[in-house]
């Protein structure tokens, strides 16, 4: 791809670009990513998502890529043997349907491949096959992966139709099979009527997953017989309906349905043919025809109107609805609209009183009209009032759950109306007065390649059968013994698997794997990529050793992940060297389980849940998934990135434009995993900052201060000679290691690089500032900390100046930091922060006052007021529910402080904010400080950052000088100040 063309933002994004091609060269060179198993040292395999190559990669799929490497190289340099692979999915009709859109001449998906992604023009012709298209993107994301600095051993990488694969996929297969995981059998499914094709969200435009439901289509009954199915997703109503809707502008059909007469839309006539049906077209009819007839109530009996309803959508089910104005919102809107129309009332010869509600559900709390309560309370005025929707959504579910049927209603009177939905629809359905469809609910739902979906009934298809109540509850026991990360995102989990039900598994087109026992059938793309985790542990051998496929066989797969079978004689059968066999059961067993499963949220319903289900059918329950990474979805300028905005940021132009370095830290400090990153120019540009700021500041200590010459081991060597600053700097650096350290451990990406990339510079820069000469050995230690924490976010930039302090060997490798509890100093820090409050109370003074300080006064609380510190530790500690009031009631206790009456209130109150933001293990050093005693002993630091050297500290019990009566507002920790 032509992007060597386009400019870097500034010489300094140039600069990473260059030290960044540098490095990938070394790092490869030196194979420093490729793992192999290490007996004796800890392991960690982690594994994300592989993509499509169906179109390049863009920055929304590099957060799932930055978030796995930023983990990996974390525990990499933690100790673990960490391995990282990567496969690229060429299964199915996501590559499919794109290539023929090519092949087709899409003019808008060209467009956007030459002028979004910068594809050079003569390449588009390699795009127009299948197959064609995925070699094309795989290159192009092999190196955008590299480009983006993933630490990933490539010796694994294979396609989803690499013949090997193709084998273990067969394997896995038989496997389910034998299982009775897999079945055959007759099920709706989602269906593209131009492809001929089942459709699953990897299939549909924007990803949407289609959810398919049932609707009852209840008969009434024309003068001659004909049959108006109307369709309802409530049955029950059926007692309550004043009068059936079409819409007067759709075109209709009388037609012959499996032998009886319907008049339904024509959409709703085509449809059925999907689903099984025999439909015969008698002859069109226009809706306007039908209004006025009158048509029988199969359980009522009563003949109603048909009238027009503009708001009747022919594309949903039959295109015939029922009206129960008392309990359907937009039922209730359009008759109120008709009963006022006296026009239309003579036009059709309906009285007004025969268009009355009929109430047939009571719910507690509301009118008899549930629908009127809440079209009124919504102020809702007309039918294409978009709130219907939302009306009709709260009404469907309150009466589900409070609904009760009224007298009424014949023998169903008084059942919930969540049974008698159920038996009026079987009823109905026995006694042949209603049939079903199946229709998507959440339409439209649009297949790749246009083309709306239609529900399809498939016979005889093979579907994986994830409602098997077995293979269920293996799949819940594979969650509850999972770390997920967000922990948030767990019911999600749980929600899925109890949801999923039988999911056809294969298709007759695209590139793939062939079921086993059914040929022509392909295995589809979210079947075929479930345990596909296990096959990179032997990738590397069947790569290595060119073992060819058809030695592959189900003996060959049973012994490396089941050790089922004895390996001499499988090598004898397959002819694979039996020390060949033995290295890839030992590889396997020493990876397996996965330690981290890493992908987006909107994989959750499908892929990841089938992921949980598979390992759990296939391997046994010590070698399942450990945990699952989930991330949310990456803005860009605060939107959602779609091919017509023609805002997707291809990541190959990204990390040329600012350098990869910037764009792993900008998806990474932007948002924690759970929510959704925004990535910006401006983000962007103050990230390239901050990363030429730290190079600076770094030249600069290799110019001045010789810190290349200096060993981070030495620190403790000099500890006698550290000044105030010094001590400080080497604390406050424990607290960072801390920080990022158990944020990592917990995905907390936002926070952990937030840490190394805005508060340890904000540490140096107040180092620099109040040290009055900087200690190369301090510099030093922070620098290569400094530097290793930020590694895993930024590895190129650090890598380049790694080397600059001196340091031997990789960053990549290097050992993280340790936290080390002798250069943890908590008094210094108390009192740096200490300090500093005063530093910025006195400057906001100033600020204020405008007065030009010549003398400074600082009265330090009187004795009383301290015993108000230790309550109040001892409370937080014991982590109550109301500190202040907790800590009042204490110390009102105490006669000698009540006395100061209101004033405590307030001490306490002040007192509390300060103590509460700080970290608990500062807690018993605070109490165990004395101020003046710790103002006295620093009262020269103090003056050097306040530049001045008049600054007097005074009590506010013990002072003869307070001239403007400022001491009485002393508080401990936060000394009354008095300026002259
Ligand atoms: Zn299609």
């Amino acid at each position: 791809m032509a992007t060597a063309e386009i400019a870097p933002v500034n010489d300094f994004a140039k600069y990473l670009n260059e030290i960044s091609e540098k490095w990938l060269r070394k790092w490869y060179e030196d194979r420093i990513f490729e793992a192999d198993p290490k007996p004796g040292k800890p392991k960690f395999f982690l594994t994300a998502a592989f993509p499509y190559p169906n179109s390049p990669l863009h920055i929304g799929h590099a957060r799932t890529y930055t978030v796995t490497d930023i983990y990996a190289r974390f525990k990499r340099m933690q100790g673990f043997n960490v391995l990282f692979p990567m496969g690229f999915h060429y299964t199915g009709t996501p590559i499919l349907t794109m290539a023929e859109a090519v092949a087709k001449g899409d003019k808008e998906l060209i467009d956007l491949f030459i002028n979004v992604y910068h594809i050079p023009k003569e390449d588009i012709e390699k795009l127009k096959t299948p197959l064609g298209m995925a070699k094309y993107f795989h290159e192009d994301a092999k190196k955008a992966m590299k480009q983006l600095g993933l630490s990933i051993d490539w010796r694994r990488e294979f396609t989803s139709i690499t013949p090997q694969f193709s084998q273990f996929i067969r394997w896995q297969f038989q496997k389910l099979r034998e299982k009775g995981y897999v079945t055959q059998g007759t099920h709706p499914v989602g269906w593209c009527p131009v492809h001929q094709n089942p459709v699953g969200q990897h299939d549909t435009k924007g990803d949407v997953e289609p959810e398919i439901g049932e609707f009852t289509l209840i008969f009434f009954e024309g003068e001659n017989g004909e049959k108006y199915p109307c369709a309802t997703l409530r049955p029950e109503t059926v007692f309550g309906v004043t009068n059936l809707w079409v819409n007067p502008e759709s075109e209709y059909v009388l037609a012959e349905v499996d032998g009886s007469k319907w008049v339904i839309s024509s959409k709703a006539a085509w449809k059925l043919t999907f689903q099984n049906r025999k439909v015969k077209i008698i002859r069109k009819i226009s809706g306007k025809e039908l209004l006025g007839m009158r048509v029988k109530n199969p359980m009522t009996g009563a003949k109603v109107p048909i009238l027009p309803g503009k708001f009747v959508d022919p594309n949903n089910a039959s295109g015939v609805v029922m009206s129960v104005p008392a309990h359907a919102p937009y039922d209730y809107v359009a008759l109120e609209e008709i009963r006022k129309n006296k026009e239309v009332l003579e036009k059709y010869n309906v009285s007004p009183n025969e268009l009355q509600p009929i109430s047939i559900i009571s719910v507690e709390g509301h009118s008899e009209y549930p629908a009127r309560d809440i079209v009124e309370k919504m102020g809702i005025k007309s039918q294409l009032d978009e709130k219907l929707e939302e009306a009709t959504k709260q009404l469907y579910s309150l009466e589900y759950h409070k609904g009760v049927m009224k007298e009424n209603t014949g023998k169903y009177s008084k059942l919930p109306v969540r049974e008698a939905r159920d038996k009026v629809k079987e009823d109905l359905l026995s006694q042949g007065k209603a049939d079903i469809m199946y229709e998507i609910l959440n339409k439209p739902v649009y297949c790749r390649c246009g083309t709306e979906i239609v529900v399809k009934i498939l016979e005889n298809q093979w579907f994986l059968d994830y409602s098997n109540p077995e293979w269920k509850e293996l799949a819940r026991r594979a969650l509850k013994s999972m770390r997920i990360f967000p922990e948030e995102f767990r019911k999600d989990f749980e929600y899925t698997i109890e949801w999923v039900r039988e999911r056809a598994c294969a298709r007759q087109r695209g590139l793939g794997t062939e079921l086993p026992w059914s040929p022509g059938w392909i295995i589809e793309s979210l079947s075929d990529s479930t345990i596909y985790m296990a096959y990179y542990t032997i990738s590397k051998h069947i790569n290595e050793y060119r073992i060819e496929p058809n030695k592959l066989t189900r003996e060959v797969f049973d012994y490396i992940f089941l050790g089922i079978g004895d390996v001499n004689k499988v090598s004898e059968k397959t002819g694979i060297p039996a020390k060949i066999l033995e290295a890839m059961r030992e590889e396997f067993l020493y990876w397996y389980p996965l330690d981290s499963r890493h992908s987006g949220k909107d994989l959750i319903p499908n892929h990841l849940t089938f992921f949980i289900y598979n390992h759990a059918a296939i391997f046994p329950e010590k070698l399942w998934p450990r945990q699952i990474v989930v991330n949310g979805f990456v803005l860009y300028e605060g939107k959602k990135m779609s091919k017509s905005l023609r805002n997707i940021v291809p990541l190959r132009i990204a990390n040329r434009l600012y350098g990869s370095d910037v764009v792993r830290l900008s998806l990474a400090v932007s948002a924690e995993i759970n929510q959704d990153a925004d990535f910006s120019v401006s983000l962007a540009s103050s990230v390239l900052e901050r990363l030429r700021r730290l190079k600076n500041y770094i030249d600069s200590f290799v110019d001045e201060y010789k810190i290349n010459n200096v060993s981070i081991e030495d620190i403790h060597k000099v500890m006698d000679k550290l000044s105030y600053a010094d001590k400080w700097l080497l604390s406050i650096t424990q607290k960072r290691i801390k920080s990022v350290t158990e944020a990592l451990e917990n995905l907390r990406v936002r926070e952990a690089s937030g840490t190394a990339l805005y508060l340890m510079e904000q540490d140096l820069k107040w180092y620099l500032e109040v040290s009055e000469i900087p200690n190369p050995y301090v510099l030093k230690y922070f620098v290569s900390v400094w530097l290793r924490l930020l590694a895993p976010f930024a590895p190129f930039i650090t890598e380049e100046l790694w080397r600059k302090i001196g340091e031997k060997g990789y960053i990549s490798l290097a050992k993280w930091p340790n936290y080390d509890y002798r250069l943890r100093d908590l008094k210094v820090e108390l009192v740096e922060l200490y300090l500093r409050r005063i530093v910025d109370d006195i400057k906001e003074i100033v600020k204020v006052t405008s007065i030009k300080p010549q003398k400074i006064y600082l009265y330090v609380a009187a004795p009383w007021k301290y015993e108000l510190v230790g309550v109040i530790i001892d409370k937080l500690k014991a982590k109550v529910e109301n500190p202040q009031r907790e800590v009042l009631k204490e110390v009102m206790k105490n006669k000698e402080i009540a006395k100061h009456g209101r004033k405590v209130v307030e001490l306490v109150k002040s007192l509390i904010d300060f103590i509460m933001p700080l970290s608990e293990e500062y807690y018993d050093t605070l109490a165990s400080l004395d101020e003046e005693e710790v103002l006295k002993e620093n009262l020269q630091y103090l003056k050097r950052m306040l530049g001045l050297e008049k600054v007097f500290v005074m009590n506010e019990e013990r002072t003869n000088y307070d001239p403007k009566g400022k001491a009485k507002y002393a508080i401990p920790w936060k000394p009354a100040i008095y300026i002259e």
